[in-house]
């Protein structure tokens, strides 16, 4: 079994997840995952004050999941996406029992990237996450606005929308994890400010609430994902309603993602 850890009762234990996306091969993942453990071992940082979860290509899971297995690696394993459907005349898709079968702790559902290159609308998102908790998988669902729909319907409005969508039919004691990701700061280097992701934060929170009740708002936690570096993870984490990141690209290089996860070291924090 790999070690899962499980968010803590209480106050949310940050959750910093590494988003590969399309990088990285099986051989490459085993390297990557080592060197990552090894880092965050010597700089003394596996004491469980923050989860670590790695989302490799479908094709790495199962080596990876051995190795945090044999090695004692304390790393949430996840996928980068799901299928709606639980098997059958499916061609390319994967179901969650296969995911569930290999460990996998979360799933990411609804990247942006996935909305925007599969056409993945509100209606597959809520039944992906359905699937995901079908197969007692934590689906991290991702909202978030482009510039245009930022400046046409303001900050809050899409996200709130996607959120609302995605959580139709979820019961009020799922486990699931939220990542309010603007599309305008993924992969760009254009940053969200601090208060900016706080504002969408604080709002879906209200979300789950209203929709679920407080103690799934109280406990369920809502990432920031958007050019997440070493640099500017402890202004993020200094946020009341800012639970951790999905990190994209600056989760590929293990010295930067190491110090991601150690944000509790940087000043002021
Ligand atoms: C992502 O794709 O989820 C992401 C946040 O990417 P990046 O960190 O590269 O902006």
């Amino acid at each position: 079994m790999a070690v899962n850890l499980r968010p803590a009762q209480g106050p949310r234990l940050p959750l910093i997840a590494g988003n590969w996306k399309m990088n990285l091969d099986h051989l490459q993942a085993v390297a990557f995952v080592q060197k990552l453990h090894w880092t965050l071992k010597d700089a003394k940082h596996e004491d469980g004050s923050v989860e670590v979860a790695v989302f490799p290509p479908f094709t790495d899971l199962r080596t990876v999941q051995t190795l945090l297995d044999a090695d004692k690696i304390p790393f949430a394993l996840g996928a980068q996406d799901v299928s709606a459907q639980d098997s059958g005349a499916y061609t390319g898709e994967i179901s969650g029992a296969f995911l569930a079968k290999l460990d996998a702790r979360y799933v990411i559902i609804g990247h942006s990237e996935r909305r925007q290159y599969h056409a993945e609308t509100d209606e597959v998102v809520a039944g992906k996450v359905q699937a995901a908790l079908r197969h007692g998988l934590v689906p991290v669902i991702c909202v978030g606005e482009t510039l245009e729909q930022r400046e046409e319907s303001g900050p809050t409005a899409v996200s709130v929308e996607q959120l609302e969508a995605a959580l139709a039919g979820v019961p009020a004691d799922a486990d699931f994890v939220v990542a309010y990701e603007p599309v305008w700061a993924i992969g760009t280097g254009q940053v969200a400010s601090p208060e900016q992701a706080q504002e969408v934060c604080g709002k879906l929170r209200e979300v789950i609430a209203e929709k679920l009740g407080q103690d799934a708002a109280s406990r369920t936690r809502v990432l920031y994902g958007g050019s997440v570096k070493s640099g500017n993870i402890a202004s993020f984490m200094r946020e009341p309603d800012v639970d951790g990141a999905l990190v994209g690209g600056a989760s590929l290089v293990v010295d930067e993602f190491a110090a991601i996860v150690r944000y509790q070291k940087h000043v002021g924090v």
